[in-house]
């Protein structure tokens, strides 16, 4: 779980966007919540500066053009989120390990199991 005062912070930048928090994942990218680590921040706070403005824009503009830079944004955080530790953020050697699948580097995976375990999951295909 992410730290609640890096939450906080996420909250106050796009507090338009994750009002939408309740909503099913086919309405918002609230399904990524922040069930996951303070690794993950950093990609947050990026996601969360850009997408919160195309809240506003949606009012004023053609909701299929919002709709497709919001699913342009949503791909490129889980892009970097699976190439990003979610326990501290590194981004070299990056694995998929334990049962709920984290992608951790070597070091926290090997802090977390005692060992690292084997990339044995493929990217789901976009
Ligand atoms: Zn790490």
């Amino acid at each position: 779980m992410m730290r609640k005062e890096l939450e906080v912070i996420l909250l106050g930048i796009a507090p338009e966007f994750y009002r939408e928090s309740v909503s099913p994942p086919e309405k918002s990218c609230m399904c990524f919540g922040f069930e996951c680590g303070d690794g993950w921040f950093e990609p947050l706070l990026d996601f969360s500066r850009k997408v919160e403005p195309l809240n506003e824009l949606a009012i004023k503009s053609h909701f299929s053009f919002v709709a497709s830079q919001v699913k342009e944004i949503c791909a490129a955080l889980e892009e970097r989120c699976w190439n990003t530790c979610e326990k501290c953020g590194a981004t070299e050697g990056i694995i998929t390990t334990g049962e709920w699948m984290q992608r951790l580097c070597k070091n926290c995976a090997e802090a977390r199991n005692g060992k690292p375990q084997a990339d044995g999951r493929e990217r789901k295909s976009q």
